[in-house]
């Protein structure tokens, strides 16, 4: 997360927008939080260029929720969705959505451990939607293009939300856990195109009704006041910093120094097709066991964290979200070229 962010949001935790009281105290209900919704929903609204022909919602169950809250909402159980299996959050989705109607899976790379993009499918004209994950998290891939379809894409954007300009008017919904890149744990946000919702015969529970949170401004029931609070924050942030744009140059320079690192030194290797590679989260191989241990322990010395790989892929995984600056990623291309120093 960015520092300031946590600096402003430390202040509120003492006393938020002069009240005498804590973020964590105050209602739900105040003009002050209702005045954070509002400038957080315009945030998003700014930042993705939202038309009005979208809702804007802050939910709650993160993105494994819309596993099954999109299905439910825009899928009859006698319709059909297409999916993209591109890895284990797509895998995730597509479970759900089958307990709601049929699911088609037009493309997986499965097979391949996830290691790129599927691209080769068509994509009927008479499905409900196309869901895909736009940055995979765990495997270290990314879309860099969009399927060719007039079918609307319902999108998991988590680990990729505001990193980069999209174009919204090809997506039906999109949806993103604030954790990765747009905050902390906590809240949901879910872009949902109005002519998507209302669609479907079954009985949905108000908890789990886009519309029941679009008519109350996601204020139905008690919303994580702090989380929208962090997201609001870190939106002005991203805003104060070039918007998505500026962000998108941003990650393109960090993940640039990284992968060229990955590519020229002698004692790693990428664990992805080139051209799927991921901006947020690189993942990369040792080669042995005894270089991989050398450079875990330069990592630790260095205040590196979290660079483990996922146990599905090994080897390395380097997140490199919004908040993360060239000279975080400059930190571990100095340790890399430590490593191949230090083999001579
Ligand atoms: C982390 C992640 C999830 C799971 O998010 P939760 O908010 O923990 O449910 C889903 N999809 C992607 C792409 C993720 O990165």
């Amino acid at each position: 997360m960015p520092r300031s962010v946590i600096e402003e949001a430390t202040q509120g935790m003492l006393d938020f927008s002069g009240m005498g009281l804590s973020i964590l105290e105050i209602s739900h209900r105040s003009a002050e939080f209702t005045a954070v919704v509002e400038e957080a929903m315009q945030l998003v609204r700014d930042l993705l260029d939202v038309s009005a022909d979208y809702e804007v919602l802050f939910l709650t169950g993160g993105a494994s929720m819309q596993f099954a809250m999109a299905p439910m909402n825009l899928l009859d159980s006698a319709e059909t969705a297409a999916y993209v299996d591109s890895g284990t959050w797509s895998n995730k989705a597509i479970k759900e959505a089958k307990n709601f109607g049929n699911v088609r899976v037009l493309a997986s790379s499965k097979e391949q451990n996830y290691t790129f993009i599927p691209k080769d499918y068509e994509v009927p004209t008479d499905m409900k939607y196309l869901h895909l994950t736009s940055n995979n998290t765990i495997f270290g891939t990314q879309y860099h293009w969009w399927p060719e379809t007039d079918v609307p894409f319902v999108c998991d954007m988590s680990s990729d939300i505001f990193s980069r300009p999209v174009d919204m008017n090809r997506f039906g919904l999109i949806y993103a856990g604030a954790q990765k890149n747009a905050g902390a744990a906590g809240v949901t946000l879910v872009v949902v195109r109005k002519d998507m919702l209302g669609k479907v015969s079954r009985t949905l529970p108000s908890m789990l009704d886009y519309r029941v949170f679009a008519a109350e401004n996601s204020l139905y029931n008690t919303p994580p006041v702090f989380a929208i609070y962090i997201m609001m924050l870190t939106m002005r942030w991203v805003k104060a910093n070039g918007g998505v744009k500026g962000m998108a140059e941003r990650n393109e320079e960090k993940a640039q120094l990284l992968y060229n690192e990955i590519d020229t030194n002698p004692f790693f290797t990428g664990t992805t097709a080139v051209e799927d590679r991921s901006r947020m989260n690189a993942t990369f191989l040792a080669t042995g066991t005894a270089i991989e241990q050398s450079f875990l322990e330069s990592c630790k010395a260095t205040g590196i964290v979290e660079i483990k790989g996922h146990r599905s892929v090994g080897g390395f995984r380097a997140s490199m979200y919004n908040a993360m600056d060239l000279e975080g990623v400059n930190v571990l291309v100095e340790v890399m070229r430590d490593v191949a120093r230090s083999q001579g």
